[in-house]
């Protein structure tokens, strides 16, 4: 698909790596919505890129609330040729924690939480721009933003589980939906330098972690937007897990 004049929807659009994608798909000539929890952020972004992106207020693990904003958007006429997903949450936590003076297991609060965040928006927000692109005879591409964390990552119950699902359903709906002509694929970033990053890991923990990386750096978000761009425009690149991670899953 052509990049330029191809619109694209991103949720979670008004902060970090989202944003990143936003404001490069802008300058390179796509048209952007975005879906974004927080409605300041939302009036923030329509400010800041003078109006040229379109941003909706909404709870994307709530399936009624994203129906509603897409709603909004569909009649406003945006009709989305790519959807990314990419609001997220990053949740670290030990299954049990022997040391913890309340509940010692993982918190189900927490788990429910990022079970939504991550996986359940996914699932939400895709199939109703699916239905939408079939409708409309779209032969759209959904990116969503996984995570290396799926195969598996010590501390992070809830997360890897959640990625683990985002990528079996870009597997699944490229198998189902080839024939129709749309395509899917997952980018699992490694570590990049987000405020999320750094919320989530220590100081000593990301020194660690950058020896461990071949490349021996954190990940810049512009290698991010590089990747969704290339599975937008490989028109023969469906099902895949891109993993853009400085080579630490080898
Ligand atoms: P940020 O927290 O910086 O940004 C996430 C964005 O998603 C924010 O704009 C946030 O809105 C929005 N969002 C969160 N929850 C919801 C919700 N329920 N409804 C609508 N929007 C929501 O995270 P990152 O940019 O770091 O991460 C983006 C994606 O990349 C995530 O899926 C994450 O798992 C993935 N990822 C990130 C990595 C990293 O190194 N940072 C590594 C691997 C994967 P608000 O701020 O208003 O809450």
């Amino acid at each position: 698909m052509k990049l330029e004049g191809a619109r694209v929807l991103v949720t979670g659009g008004g902060a970090g790596i989202g944003r990143h994608l936003v404001e490069r798909l802008l300058a390179d000539g796509a048209g952007v919505a975005v879906l974004e929890l927080d409605a300041a952020r939302c009036t923030g972004l329509a400010e800041a890129t003078g109006g040229k992106v379109r941003a909706e207020a909404c709870d994307v693990t709530d399936a009624d609330a994203v129906d509603a904003a897409l709603q909004t958007l569909f009649d406003a006429g945006f009709e989305p040729d790519v959807l990314v997903n990419n609001a997220g949450i990053i949740h670290s936590e030990p299954l049990v924690n022997l040391l913890s003076r309340g509940d010692k297991v993982h918190s189900r609060e927490a788990w429910r939480r990022v079970i939504a965040t991550d996986l359940d928006s996914v699932f939400f927000v895709t199939s109703r721009v699916v239905e939408r692109m079939l409708a409309k005879r779209i032969k759209g591409v959904v990116v969503s933003i996984s995570s290396i964390a799926a195969g598996g990552n010590a501390g992070q119950s809830a997360y890897a589980a959640a990625k683990a699902g985002v990528n079996a359903l870009t597997h699944t709906w490229a198998k189902e939906l080839g024939a129709m002509g749309l395509r899917f694929a997952a980018i699992a970033p490694g570590f990049f330098d987000t405020p999320s990053t750094r919320a989530a890991l220590s100081e000593a923990v990301l020194t660690r972690l950058q020896q461990q990386i071949p490349l021996r750096r954190l990940g810049e978000l512009e290698s991010l937007y590089l990747a969704v761009r290339h599975v937008i425009e490989n028109d023969y690149l469906t099902g895949t897990v891109l993993e853009v991670d400085g080579g630490l899953v080898i």
